[in-house]
């Protein structure tokens, strides 16, 4: 399912770099991730919100939804100095910055499901 996975939509490209990632929450059904990437190919930047099936066997793949908006250079930058200092990464609870105010984004840029 190569194709499902989210390009650029500035650019096209597939070389989206994934800089940070925060659990946000946690449930008995799935958890979801706010992501902090970057497209290699023409710089663009991108908040992602990922949430993925848990409780799911070894042999299945859990379904998951990604879906990005296109973010400020300058929040961008802002908002993933504050995620690095994080003290709980993979902690819904933590009540940092980073945890607790979302950056501000621009516009959707993509949604994927698989
Ligand atoms: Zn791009
Ligand atoms: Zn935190």
């Amino acid at each position: 399912m190569a194709d499902a996975y989210p390009t650029c939509p500035r650019c096209n490209s597939l070389d989206l770099e994934s800089a940070l990632s925060l659990r946000t929450d946690s449930g008995p059904q799935s958890d979801t991730h706010t992501r902090w990437v970057r497209c290699r190919g023409c710089d663009a930047r991108y908040i992602v919100e990922i949430e993925e099936d848990v409780n799911i066997g070894h042999d299945t793949d859990g379904h998951v939804t990604n879906s990005a908006r296109s973010c400020d250079p300058t929040e961008w930058d802002r908002t993933v100095a504050l995620a690095r200092r994080c003290p709980h990464p993979s902690d819904p609870e933590c009540r940092c910055t980073a945890h607790a105010v979302a950056p501000t984004t621009l516009s959707a840029a993509w949604y994927r499901s698989w």
